[in-house]
């Protein structure tokens, strides 16, 4: 038996289990096969690259996904300890500037003196295993050869992952005559407030915190983006995609497709926003701030 546990992946759940193993005073062999080898998503040679999202949602203890970040605080993780020192304005999720991120967990990762990191491709487990603890931590996009290792391991012949990816809106792209600041919810209108009140405490800078760029949309506009939408080009599905749709995580066009109602009862809901120019209610694409 070797005197270090073997990890395969330096994605974030690699990271993470090299960082609390080493903690514990454990040697370990990291294989992370980039930048020899990039998956189709991966694409900057840090370890603990985010593919999508920046967002880990919300930090509010209230609810399951907050509660469970800051129990990881609590026992000390370091991607979410990390993630807190490289936090971007998000209103009331915890948002990551995905650079500075995988930058200080890489640093993090490689300054540790009981990990040693392997920029390989793995590809065969099973003399691996003979010697010692391995935890494969490869994600969605494990590369071709290991997938088949681990089918042939667990006797698993339908290894498969689908998800949408966010789309990343440049800032310069954004029309700000048009686009405004704020978080939703806390710039709309108490009932029991009056509208000088509101006016002043809205002039005062209340949720017009910088965390989310909406773009609000009358009726005629958004029927139109819902036209455009719908009849849009789309991206050409990878080899590796299967034309199936995961219903937690819903390509927009998709969604639009289901009717010109779906968007407007679900991401572009007109709830919690007052248009500045209108003073009324809006429709909103409300976007993280990520560059
Ligand atoms: C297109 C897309 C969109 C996504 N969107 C979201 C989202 O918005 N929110 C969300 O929470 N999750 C999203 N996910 C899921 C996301 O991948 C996971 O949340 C997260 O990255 C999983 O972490 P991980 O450590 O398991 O895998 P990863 O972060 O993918 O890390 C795996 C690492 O293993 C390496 N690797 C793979 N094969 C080998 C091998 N044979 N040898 C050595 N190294 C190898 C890879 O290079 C990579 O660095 C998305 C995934 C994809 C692909």
């Amino acid at each position: 038996m070797k005197n270090y546990i073997t990890i395969i992946g330096g994605g974030l759940a690699g990271t993470e289990a090299a960082y609390q193993i080493a903690k514990r005073g454990i040697k370990v062999k990291l294989y992370e096969m980039k930048p020899i080898k990039f998956s189709e998503a991966h694409v900057n040679k840090n370890l603990a690259e985010i593919v999508c999202s920046n967002s880990f949602k919300s930090n509010l203890l209230t609810n399951a996904c907050g509660l469970l970040k800051e129990e990881l605080r609590r026992l000390d993780s370091l991607l979410i300890n990390i993630a807190d020192k490289t936090s971007i304005p998000a209103g009331q999720a915890l948002a990551v500037d995905r650079e500075k991120f995988s930058k200080e967990v890489s640093e993090e990762i490689e300054n540790n003196e009981l990990i040693d990191v392997i920029h390989e491709e793995v590809t065969n487990i099973d003399k691996m295993i003979k010697e010692g603890i391995v935890i494969i931590a490869t994600g969605p996009l494990t590369s071709e050869k290991l997938s088949r290792e681990i089918a042939k391991l667990t006797g698993e012949d339908k290894l498969y992952f689908y998800d949408a990816a966010a789309p990343i809106v440049s800032k310069e792209s954004i029309n700000f005559e048009i686009a405004f600041y704020g978080d939703r919810y806390s710039q709309e209108k108490k009932k029991e407030e009056s509208i000088d009140k509101w006016k002043k405490r809205l002039s005062n800078g209340e949720g017009k915190e910088q965390s989310y760029i909406n773009l609000p949309m009358n009726k005629e506009e958004y029927e139109k983006f819902y036209k455009e939408l719908i009849h849009a080009e789309v991206v050409n599905l990878h080899d590796f995609e299967k034309k199936e749709i995961f219903e937690g995580c819903m390509p927009i066009e998709i969604m639009a497709k289901r009717g010109i109602d779906t968007l407007r009862f679900g991401p572009l809901k007109p709830v919690g926003f007052d248009d500045p120019r209108t003073r009324k209610k809006t429709v909103c694409n409300c976007a993280t701030k990520t560059r």
